[in-house]
């Protein structure tokens, strides 16, 4: 993690927005939890445009992307290697190392980070607390299906 590249730029201007902040459950995933009888979480869902979406982020537009996420869910480094992002384990997700950033969230543990993202991006179903973000971008699609995918169009268009 490089926490000098999110300053400012030479001229006092915030330099685009290189970093792409992922929530991961209501946003990669439609947030529910399967949960077995020993309280295990052997299940998650993601779409495979979003899995897509992150790889052509990274590799074809030059972004870092960073799941952000509460949920210790082993799974989830799984994930992060097979696309290619980061994880960082947070709860609050206030105080995160970056300073110029991307950010895509569903509830209203979101709100802070969202609020301090250069472009703010939700689900279309996420929590009103978010959808009252200021400036934010409300997607089209659910959370789970694709939702990533249509950020991108979005950020490179
Ligand atoms: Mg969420």
């Amino acid at each position: 993690m490089d926490y000098g590249k999110s300053s400012t730029g030479v001229d006092g201007f915030l330099p685009d927005s290189k970093t792409i902040l992922i929530d991961v459950d209501g946003v990669l995933t439609d947030g529910r939890l399967t949960i077995d009888h020993r309280g295990e979480k052997p299940f998650k869902q993601f779409h495979t445009r979003d899995v897509r979406a992150i790889r052509e982020l990274i590799s074809v537009h030059g972004f870092e992307v960073v799941l952000v996420t509460a949920d210790e869910w082993p799974g989830i480094h799984h994930f992060s290697r097979k696309v290619g992002a980061e994880v960082i384990m947070s709860r609050s997700k206030t105080n995160l190392p970056y300073q110029n950033f991307i950010a895509i969230g569903d509830d209203s543990w979101d709100v802070s980070m969202l609020s301090q993202a250069q472009r703010a991006f939700c689900p279309w179903d996420a929590d009103e607390s978010v959808k009252r973000v200021a400036g934010i971008t409300r997607l089209e699609t659910l959370g789970g299906h694709g939702v990533i995918a249509e950020m991108l169009r979005e950020i490179i268009e």
